[in-house]
């Protein structure tokens, strides 16, 4: 009998458990303790900055500042990962749409968004009320999101499109995205996940998996970004391997919104000064 009760005692600690971790995200959200960072996206052949992936930060007062592998599986389960996003892609748009020069916002999405029938309209509205050009905004999904191969992926998919959204395929290598898939969903572009670059100098099987994939993309039409780039030799091996746009701390960790202003302030009255062997663009 004792051990009967116990899945239901469970239950109910979690569900309680749940209630709170929902009413204090909730209210996070409402306090704006949860904002954008933006990482550069970066050429890896003349240093120029052609866009900042968005990263989810959550500001704690007691615990300060909290990661998104920490928040982002809790506003999943707690229902809450729609009102997330609207709040970090806003903040991420009115920000950006008076810094100067002309870069994308590259914003994540959860593969369990794409079962929200809204989610095309609050994107879109979202980024309208920002002034920011939706034209420079790109979503990275998972493979995740293409397990569920229903027609409203599919069909969610290709209307971000026809709004201008980029579509880029977050972490290619780690799930199971087949190559029907590929060449199916219209993804601009294909992000190497770092587990491969990080390991690609000294195991071979790695480094044939990082060449295929820029192949692939090449060939697919696709660019290819590398994820995790760290060292100015993996730099200088994914550029003979034919890969353009690099993303790692090698060029800058995730800023907070008026650092990555002033970043760019600083770039536009500065030359781009070429990368040469012992001088770096990316101080
Ligand atoms: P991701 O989309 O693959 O983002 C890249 C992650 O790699 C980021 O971690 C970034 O800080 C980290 N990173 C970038 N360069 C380097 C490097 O050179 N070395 C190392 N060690 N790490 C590097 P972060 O910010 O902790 O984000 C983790 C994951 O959380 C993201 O992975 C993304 O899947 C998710 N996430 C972040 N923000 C959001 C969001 O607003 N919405 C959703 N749905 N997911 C988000
Ligand atoms: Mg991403
Ligand atoms: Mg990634
Ligand atoms: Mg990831």
């Amino acid at each position: 009998m004792a051990n009967h009760r116990e899945p239901e005692a469970n239950g109910n600690k979690n569900l309680q458990a749940n209630l709170v971790d929902h009413a204090r995200l909730r209210e996070a959200l409402k306090n704006n303790e949860v904002w954008p960072a933006f990482q550069p996206l970066v050429d890896m052949h003349n240093g120029a900055i052609v866009g900042f992936e968005v990263l989810a930060r959550w500001t704690d007062p007691e615990l300060g500042i909290i990661g998104p592998n920490e928040f982002i599986p809790l506003a999943e389960a707690t229902g809450l990962i729609g009102l997330l996003t609207r709040e970090v892609i806003s903040q991420a748009c009115s920000a950006a749409e008076s810094w100067p020069g002309v870069f994308m916002l590259s914003i994540n999405i959860s593969p369990i968004q794409f079962r929200d029938p809204g989610l095309l309209e609050d994107i879109r509205d979202t980024i309208h009320s920002t002034g920011f050009p939706i034209s420079r905004v790109q979503i990275e999904i998972t493979e995740g999101a293409l397990l569920e191969d229903d027609e409203m992926v599919r069909a969610t998919i290709q209307s971000f499109k026809a709004l201008g959204i980029g579509l880029a395929l977050d972490d290619f290598g780690t799930g199971f995205a087949s190559l029907t898939q590929l060449h199916a969903f219209p993804f601009d572009k294909l992000k190497i996940d770092m587990s491969f670059v990080r390991t690609m100098e000294g195991d071979s099987c790695s480094r044939k998996i990082v060449t295929s994939v820029i192949g692939l993309g090449q060939s697919l039409g696709m660019a290819v970004v590398a994820e995790g780039v760290e060292t100015e030799q993996q730099a200088t091996m994914l550029r003979r391997l034919g890969c353009d746009v690099g993303q790692g701390w090698l060029f800058g960790k995730p800023l907070k919104a008026a650092d990555t202003q002033r970043l760019l302030s600083v770039r536009e009255h500065r030359p781009l000064v070429l990368r040469s062997r012992n001088t770096s663009p990316f101080q």
